[in-house]
């Protein structure tokens, strides 16, 4: 083993489960279990999340994947702020990019983003099961990208989405499906007002698949799991595919692609700019900015 495994091994020891995994019924049920801190996505919590969805992918027990949140929000997006947050860590990589820790300039975060969210959600859009986002709460930024990529969006009543990133000066965040998701003018206010947008809108534009009353989400989403359960799983898979097919024909994979750079371009700007990658803005700026908007919204 190298010194550098050794060291992963070690960590990943010690870490909390980020991440809860559980099979009932064809159903693999994996939960974000950061409730403390509104399951915020540390990069290890990121790293358990892939290896959830490895082993639903290659148990052929399982034939449909529930994502949800522990407590009351889905996820407050990328952990920009908690005691946990872990971006200066070795991390095990997906992808062939290399280690980020000791890169400078613009190198360092593309290379991480390239791997631990743009490449992760990519490789979660691919895996060939269903899957089924059980939102409660706050979707917000980060947590739009675990949304997206399932193939359905169950909300309940008190759930909300958000991408308020704008304001830390970069277009929206790195998984850019936004105006996939919704209408582009509806996109275009998600990202320069950064409001939270209610479930029942988000329904309405048909990026929300069922509102339920929060009692009722479990529920709902088991009863709608078993269902697409008792199906073949080979014509899952290729149903699967078929429709990430006809987004990528319509040019999902080549926006994302393209505005991944702008969003490269932003965060070297700010940088230079800045002497900081989100111009300055952190967890604590980031919650007070969306507190006094929320208030007056
Ligand atoms: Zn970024």
């Amino acid at each position: 083993m190298s010194a550098e495994n050794q060291v992963l091994a070690e960590t990943s020891e010690r870490d909390p489960d980020y991440v809860t995994y559980d099979v009932r019924d064809g159903v693999a049920w994996v939960m974000l279990n950061r409730p403390q801190y509104s399951n915020a996505q540390n990069y290890r919590l990121l790293g358990q999340l892939d290896a959830a969805f490895k082993r639903a992918a290659e148990d052929d027990a399982v034939k449909v994947i529930v994502l949800g949140g522990e407590g009351k929000h889905f996820s407050a997006g990328h952990d920009i702020g908690t005691p946990e947050k872990d971006g200066h860590m070795a991390r095990e990589r997906t992808s062939l990019w290399w280690d980020h820790r000791d890169k400078t300039g613009a190198e360092r975060q593309y290379v991480l983003e390239q791997d631990g969210y743009l490449g992760l959600c990519r490789r979660w859009q691919e895996l060939p099961k269903p899957m089924i986002a059980m939102v409660q709460g706050g979707c917000i930024a980060g947590g739009l990208m675990l949304a997206w990529v399932c193939d359905l969006i169950v909300a309940s009543e008190d759930a909300f989405f958000q991408d308020p990133v704008v304001r830390m000066g970069v277009p929206g965040v790195e998984y850019f499906a936004h105006a996939f998701e919704l209408p582009p003018r509806v996109a275009r206010e998600l990202l320069l007002l950064g409001e939270r947008m209610p479930a029942a809108r988000a329904y309405q534009f048909g990026m929300v698949n069922r509102l339920v009353p929060r009692e009722n989400l479990r529920e709902e989403v088991a009863k709608i799991a078993a269902e697409i359960a008792s199906r073949d799983r080979f014509g899952l898979a290729l149903t699967r595919q078929a429709i990430n097919f006809v987004e990528d024909l319509r040019g999902k994979r080549q926006a994302m692609d393209g505005v991944f750079h702008m969003h490269h371009l932003a965060h070297a700007h700010n940088q230079l700019t800045t002497g900081n990658l989100v111009a300055g803005m952190g967890a604590k700026e980031m919650a007070k900015a969306n507190k006094d908007q929320a208030a007056g919204q």
